[in-house]
């Protein structure tokens, strides 16, 4: 897949564009000013897989506690400001890695530089984000009705907005929770700018619906080559977010590493509980730093058929089950054992 050649940022200890790697990003849904509970937050989703991460600051206790939760944990921050930009100065005084504001929303050209100002001292990128449902009135009369062209405008006017006080250590993103105007206002984007591109579809809605539109959108973005960093947004545990982030990329050839699990749909022939075996394996299979593809099927007959892709399996049967290497058949185990045999199996596993 060809990637946009698109310029390198600096954000904290991570380098996004220039054909890097895309990094997964996601936010905190504590209250920031929280230290302890926000950090307990960033720990797990960098578990996770979680590689930039950002904070709301809505308040100059959240903006001042920037500089306690920097200091125990290892990724980016980004502080996240919307309307007052004295959060957004206080935010990388007090060590933001990256703040994220839209210019045409924090009171003027003079506020704009005093952001700016504050970011050039310590050479920190600011992401300019726009938002289909806060785009200007007057692009959505000039275009009738907010469209992918109005928010490639609205960004590129609050992007010029940061590079006439001369600066140009710039992220942007546009969002909108229309799938396909998102993906339309990322191929004008591209072409009209070089800057790196922070890619998500907002308000995508909950675990199903969130996961299905945010993964059309990004496929659709990123197959394209465009795209520097990634947020699935979710309703749901933040953790949820890195997952599927994970997924995206991988399912894209974007990403090496992890097992894949790969599980048949069921149907009459299943005699085990194979929804709860799938997602047992699934959980358990995070531990292991492994790139191949383990196969979870329903039952003997078509099971070891099914599972040849896969570097290893488990296929239930009655009562019992196999444990299937490459398609063959290696041994049976008792069904309540395929489990911690798999996971035994992947414990001393070779090439
Ligand atoms: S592997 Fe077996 S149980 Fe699963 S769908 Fe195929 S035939 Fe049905």
């Amino acid at each position: 897949m060809k990637r946009e050649n698109t310029r390198k940022i600096q954000i904290g200890n991570k380098v996004i564009g220039g054909g890097n790697p895309i990094l997964i990003q996601s936010m905190t849904n504590t209250r920031t000013e929280d230290i302890e509970a926000t950090v307990e937050q960033i720990h797990r989703l960098e578990k996770a897989g979680c590689e930039i991460i950002r904070c709301t600051v809505p308040t100059i206790e959240a903006a001042q506690a920037i500089k306690e939760i920097k200091k125990q944990i290892t990724i980016p921050l980004v502080a996240d400001i919307h309307f007052d930009y004295h959060m957004a100065v206080a935010s990388i005084e007090n060590g933001a890695d990256k703040i994220r504001i839209n210019p045409g929303n924090i009171g003027g050209e003079d506020k704009v530089a005093a952001v700016v100002d504050a970011a050039r001292e310590r050479n920190i990128p600011i992401r300019v984000g726009v938002n289909g449902g806060s785009l200007e009135k007057e692009l959505v009369e000039k275009y009738h009705g907010v469209t992918a062209q109005g928010l490639v405008e609205s960004a590129l006017d609050k992007v010029h907005m940061i590079e006439k006080q001369n600066y140009e250590n710039i992220v942007i993103s546009i969002k909108s929770s229309d799938v396909l105007m998102c993906v339309e206002a990322h191929e004008i984007l591209a072409e009209r700018t070089d800057y790196p591109l922070h890619v998500g579809i907002t308000e995508s809605g909950t675990i199903i619906s969130g996961n299905i539109k945010s993964s059309i959108g990004l496929a659709l973005i990123l197959n394209k080559g465009i795209g520097d960093t990634i947020r699935v947004s979710l309703t749901g545990d933040p953790a949820e977010e890195i997952k599927s982030a994970k997924l995206i990329l991988r399912t894209l050839g974007l990403r090496k590493g992890g097992i894949e699990v790969v599980s048949c749909p069921t149907c009459g022939r299943t005699k085990i509980d194979l929804i709860g075996l799938a997602n047992q394996v699934e959980a358990m299979v995070e531990q292991f730093p492994l790139d191949i593809k383990v196969a979870v099927m329903g039952c003997a007959v078509n099971g070891p058929g099914e599972a040849k892709e896969a570097d290893i399996g488990i296929a239930g049967g009655i009562g019992e089950g196999l444990l299937i290497k490459k398609g063959e058949i290696i041994k049976k185990v008792p069904e309540d054992q395929l489990l911690s045999v798999l996971k035994e199996e992947l414990e001393h596993w070779k090439d």
